[in-house]
């Protein structure tokens, strides 16, 4: 099983990655992960992101790229994997289709978790709240936005993007993590069958 799962920042993309990791027995590739991680260990990749992440900007693509490719080498990937924040621009989709290519793999579904912007703002905060004091550095309002802008103009094209390859199915995410999670499984299903 390859799937993407798109969405706006807070969409819950982490949340059903982690329960599909548990249910299918794929890997979670987060890029939001990888990408912290490098700037905790404080690789040269992480001292280049890390400023560019706490403003919620996006890192440079052929950085990302990079990342996801030696990524989906390793042996765990070979029974599918579920890209949680990447492909986020159209240059990384068309990357992502050069790989899969030359490793003569598909995408069996890209999942758009559909929400509210209000919505989505609420269950930030909730998430800063909740944190105890630990908080991501983008967790803010201000760098908030400017995820949410970024996603808007540089992310949310690829939703036509896989619309055109007919590889689209959008979900409604504002139902309770259940029933996102219960739909996201009956798709699934139906693109093993396809
Ligand atoms: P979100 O909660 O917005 O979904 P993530 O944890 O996926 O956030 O990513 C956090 C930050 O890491 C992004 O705002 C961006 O700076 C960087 N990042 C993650 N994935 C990518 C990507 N595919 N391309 C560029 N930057 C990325």
């Amino acid at each position: 099983m390859r799937i993407i799962l798109l969405g706006p920042p807070g969409a819950g993309k982490g949340t059903q990655s982690k329960r599909l990791v548990e249910r299918h027995g794929v890997v979670q590739l987060s890029t939001g992960d990888m990408l912290r991680a490098a700037v905790a260990a404080g690789t040269p990749i992480g001292l280049e992101a890390k400023d560019i992440m706490a403003r919620g900007q996006l890192v440079p693509d052929e950085i990302v790229v990079a990342i996801v490719a030696d990524r989906i080498e390793e042996p765990d990937c070979a029974r599918g994997f579920i890209l949680d924040g990447f492909p986020r621009t159209v240059a990384q989709a068309e990357a992502l289709d050069a790989m899969l290519l030359e490793k003569n793999l598909s995408l069996d579904v890209v999942i758009e978790l559909k929400v509210d912007e209000v919505a989505l703002l609420a269950r930030v905060e909730n998430r800063i709240a909740e944190s105890g004091g630990e908080v991501r550095a983008d967790d803010n309002a201000e760098a908030l936005a400017k995820r949410l802008e970024v996603y808007r103009s540089q992310t949310a094209p690829l939703v036509e993007y896989y619309a055109e390859t007919g590889q689209l199915v959008s979900i409604d995410g504002m139902q309770p993590i259940e029933a996102v999670a219960a739909e996201i499984d009956k798709v699934i299903k139906a693109s093993a069958e396809a």
